[in-house]
C-alpha cells in the first residue's frame, strides 16, 4: 500500500506532468471509484474545464486545486481560470496508481478513471484491488467534513506540531502497542506497515511495546527516526515492495533498503541476530529483538 512517500512521490510527479493541464473530457470506467458526489455525471460536469491549479498532499490524500475557466475571451490562457472550483480529492488505497499518456491507447481492464486535456493527453487512473477512491468537493463544501478520514487525520510527521510532547500526550493512556499507535491515521498521518517498522527499528523500540510505557528520550529518538526514514524513502522515489508505480508506470526505487520490513530470517544489519515476524493487529511485523526493546 502507498504510504507517504509513495504518495509524496506521485504528487511530484503529477505536479510536474500535469502542467496546465485542462480537463476537457472525463471517463468513469468504474463508478465505485467515485466516492463523491453521489451522482457520478455530477463528478464529471464538475470536473469538465477545470485548470488543475495544484497538487497537495495530506497524510495518503492527493489534493488538486482546480480552477474554473470563467472567460474565454480573455488573450492569456491562465487568466481565464479566476475562479475556484473545488478540489479533487484521490486516495490509492492498495493498488491505485496514475498513469500519464501522451498519446491515449487502450486501456488496460483496471483502469477506474480516464481524464484528458485538449490534445489528448491523458491522465489515466488504475486500480486492480479497485479500493482507491475520487472526489469531487465543489467550491463551497469542506473536504474535511465530506472525507471522514482526510478530517479526522493527525499531524503530518514533518509539521511543528508532530514532537515527542505532542507523542507523550496522545499516548499517555494507550495500552495499544507502539506499532498499532504509528498505524492510526488520526495520531499520526501517512504511515504506514513498512516505515512503521523501519523507524521503530532506527529507534531501537520494540513494536510490542505497550505505548503509554514508552519513555520522553525515546519518543524524541522514535520522532526523528520516522522523519528521517520518510525523507530518505521520498528522495528515493518510495519503496519496491509494494504495488506502487510512479507516473511513468515505473516501480519505485528504494536503492537505500529496507533493514528489517520483508528481511524476516535475515541478518540484523547492527548486530547480526536475525530478524523476526510476527503479526501485530493483523499486520506483519519486522523487529530485531536484540537491537529493539
Ligand atoms: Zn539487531
Amino acid at each position: 500500500m502507498p504510504e507517504l512517500p509513495e504518495v509524496e512521490t506521485v504528487r511530484r510527479g503529477l505536479e510536474q506532468k500535469l502542467n496546465n493541464f485542462i480537463i476537457k473530457k472525463v471517463e468513469v470506467c468504474r463508478d465505485s471509484t467515485v466516492a463523491f458526489p453521489k451522482n457520478k455525471e455530477e463528478f464529471i460536469e464538475g470536473l469538465l474545464n477545470s485548470l488543475i491549479y495544484k497538487w497537495d498532499r495530506r497524510g495518503k490524500y492527493l489534493i488538486a486545486q482546480l480552477k474554473k475557466l470563467e472567460n474565454e475571451n480573455v488573450r492569456f490562457p491562465l487568466q481565464k481560470f479566476s475562479k475556484n472550483n473545488g478540489f479533487l480529492v484521490v486516495h490509492l488505497r492498495m493498488t491505485g496508481y496514475f498513469k500519464f499518456i501522451n498519446n491515449s491507447a487502450q486501456p488496460c481492464k483496471h483502469t477506474r478513471i480516464r481524464v484528458f486535456d485538449d490534445k489528448n493527453n491523458e491522465l489515466r487512473y488504475i486500480d486492480v484491488r479497485s479500493f482507491g477512491q475520487m472526489w469531487w468537493i465543489k467550491e463551497d463544501l469542506s473536504p474535511n467534513k465530506i472525507i471522514k478520514g482526510l478530517g479526522s487525520l493527525g499531524p503530518e510527521p514533518f509539521s511543528k506540531d508532530f514532537d515527542e510532547i505532542y507523542l507523550k500526550k496522545v499516548i499517555s493512556k494507550r495500552t495499544k502497542s507502539i506499532k498499532a499507535i504509528l498505524l492510526d491515521q488520526t495520531i499520526v498521518a501517512g504511515i504506514g506497515n513498512i516505515y512503521a517498522d523501519e523507524s521503530l527499528y532506527s529507534a531501537g523500540i520494540s513494536p510490542f511495546r505497550e505505548a503509554r510505557t514508552i519513555k520522553k528520550n525515546e519518543l524524541i529518538k522514535l520522532k526523528e527516526s520516522i522523519v528521517t526514514v520518510l525523507k530518505k524513502s521520498i528522495g528515493s522515489g518510495g519503496t519496491t515492495f509494494s504495488d506502487f508505480r510512479d507516473l511513468e508506470g515505473e516501480n519505485g526505487n528504494f536503492g537505500l533498503q529496507t533493514n528489517v520490513y520483508r528481511r524476516t530470517g535475515k541478518e540484523c544489519r547492527k548486530c547480526g541476530n536475525l530478524i523476526e515476524r510476527e503479526k501485530i493487529t493483523g499486520r506483519s511485523t519486522h523487529w530485531c529483538p536484540k537491537c529493539q526493546k
